[in-house]
């Protein structure tokens, strides 16, 4: 691998942490929102359930939801930049909540190519272009 593509690997990789800690974000508003909302709810009619207290979760958790189904309608609005190989496109977002071999930062090669992307293996083809 040239120092050109492991660079560009690398900024790739970073490209799909920002993307994940955007989306964590979103869903943190939207389940701060989904709060707020439930803390209306109970003070506006507090005896609307019944088990007192539980507007909050249910309100919170909807946020939640809600806010991860607006993620994927505006996946590409919100997300302008896609993490991709950059030799054969394979999708390098980071998917949480699913088996942890299919996460890409788990990942030593590229599942659609074979492409090197580990850390340590692109930390050392680029300390080795420096000395
Ligand atoms: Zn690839």
């Amino acid at each position: 691998m040239d120092l050109e593509l492991a660079r560009q690997v690398l900024a790739i990789k970073a490209l799909a942490r920002r993307n994940q800690t955007r989306r964590n974000r979103i869903r943190l508003v939207g389940l701060l929102l989904g709060t707020a909302l439930g803390a209306v709810w109970f003070l506006v009619a507090p005896l609307s359930s019944s088990k007192p207290g539980s507007e909050f979760a249910i309100a919170a958790v909807g946020g939640f939801f809600l806010t991860d189904i607006l993620i994927q309608l505006c996946a590409s609005t919100l997300f302008p930049k896609r993490a991709r190989c950059p030799c054969c496109g394979h999708d390098w977002e980071i998917r949480e909540g699913r088996v942890m071999a299919l996460e890409m930062p788990t990942w030593d090669k590229c599942p659609g190519c074979g492409l090197m992307m580990s850390d340590l293996s692109l930390f050392l083809i680029l300390k080795r272009s420096e000395s």
